[in-house]
């Protein structure tokens, strides 16, 4: 193991809407974080969406992409906004955002979801079912039937008929097993993958290989299966008993957005995207660039500070700087700060701060 570096580049990715906003608080709480262990962040701004198609004619400029390459980690903000949203596709702000996953390779799309305890109240699920809950969904983001081929629609016997195909590769499989592998590692070493082995050649092959890869590279991680439908329904019955879950490109996008709904607030919830080891991943909140209160200095910087710990945990390899980023942000909820969209307008022990005094409350 190389000894950790004392200077890290991020290629900054602020967007549009409140990106810039929670982009500032954010910068601010992972420097404070840095200086405690002796660490600089070098922090070069790119563009991406909104912002770069009108700066430059493209949500996703050559410059951005030359700067991402070159960095140690990337933290992105938010994309989009009424204001594009009549462009042609290729002109959208969304389009920056899957050429960004093409061009660096991004596979792997981590999305924790845990009970934050101060905020157990927010969710409309039983407090005993949702205490405690610690998890991680790693999905697979670039296979699947939203890719196969062929695809399409055609005539048949005078009607239309439409197909997608879900195809995965041996290969594709193997690199997303040990994503999980390597992320349950640093957590609870405990992988259950989800399939539709049952009925679905291509989740028997899903199943077959990730067994295998386990067996051969990961004996320390226990691994367990689950078919998607009981997935599902375990995620709202049992939480707690899943540790690091697995699953191709549909299945997670459904259990991804389910789970992330057991701990209540968007502003709340983090996500990591990964490529290769050897490339920069990609670090953002789950939440969009909110254009309906972009500018009132009233968003929750806290899932892109979240965000910035897994970049830590999951790219910078430095734990404690993810351990301490975390704590700053228990302890901020602990003292009773909240924005708008976390605050319990009926309690007066909470009080109410916008985006840039939570980020200086974090740092
Ligand atoms: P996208 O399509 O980019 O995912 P969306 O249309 O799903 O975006 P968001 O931009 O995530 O929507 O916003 C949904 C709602 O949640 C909005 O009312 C927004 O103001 C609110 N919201 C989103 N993020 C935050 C945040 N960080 N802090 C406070 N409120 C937020
Ligand atoms: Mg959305």
């Amino acid at each position: 193991v190389s000894a950790p570096k004392s200077t890290y580049r991020i290629t900054l990715l602020p967007g549009d809407g409140i990106g810039p906003e929670i982009s500032a608080a954010t910068v601010r709480a992972l420097e404070a974080a840095g200086s405690k262990f002796d660490i600089a962040f070098d922090i070069s701004e790119g563009l991406i969406g909104g912002a770069a198609i009108d700066a430059t004619g493209s949500p996703w400029p050559d410059e951005t992409l030359e700067s991402c390459r070159g960095a140690d980690s990337i933290l992105l903000a938010a994309i989009g906004g009424p204001k594009w949203d009549a462009n042609p596709r290729e002109l959208r702000p969304e389009s920056g955002l899957l050429a960004m996953r093409r061009d660096l390779g991004l596979f792997a799309n981590l999305r924790p979801a845990k009970a934050v305890p101060q905020l157990l109240d927010a969710s409309s699920l039983k407090r005993e079912v949702i205490e405690g809950v610690d998890l991680m969904v790693v999905r697979e983001l670039t296979g699947d039937v939203y890719f196969g081929e062929p695809k399409g629609t055609r005539r048949e016997e005078g009607t239309t008929v439409a197909f997608n195909n879900m195809i995965y590769s041996e290969p594709e499989i193997e690199r997303i097993a040990r994503v999980a592998f390597d992320v349950a590692r640093q957590r609870g070493k405990k992988v259950c993958s989800i399939d539709k082995a049952n009925v679905l050649d291509v989740s028997q092959l899903w199943r077959d290989v990730v067994t295998r890869v386990r067996d051969d590279e990961a004996t320390d991680i226990e691994l367990s299966h689950m078919y998607v439908d009981n997935a599902a329904m375990q995620l709202v019955r049992w939480p707690k008993q899943f540790d690091t879950i697995v699953c191709g490109n549909l299945f997670g996008d459904i259990l991804s957005d389910e789970a992330s709904m057991l701990v209540g607030s968007l502003g709340m919830l983090p996500s990591a995207s990964l490529g290769d080891p050897a490339n920069p991943g990609v670090f953002e909140p789950i939440h969009g660039s909110a254009p309906d209160i972009a500018g009132q200095d009233i968003a929750n910087p806290l899932a892109m500070i979240l965000s910035a710990a897994m970049m830590c945990r999951y790219d910078l390899k430095h734990p404690a700087l993810a351990d301490a980023l975390e704590a700053a942000v228990e302890k901020v909820l602990d003292s009773g700060l909240r924005t708008k969209d976390i605050i319990d307008p009926d309690d007066p022990d909470f009080s109410l701060v916008g985006c840039d005094e939570m980020g200086r409350a974090v740092a």
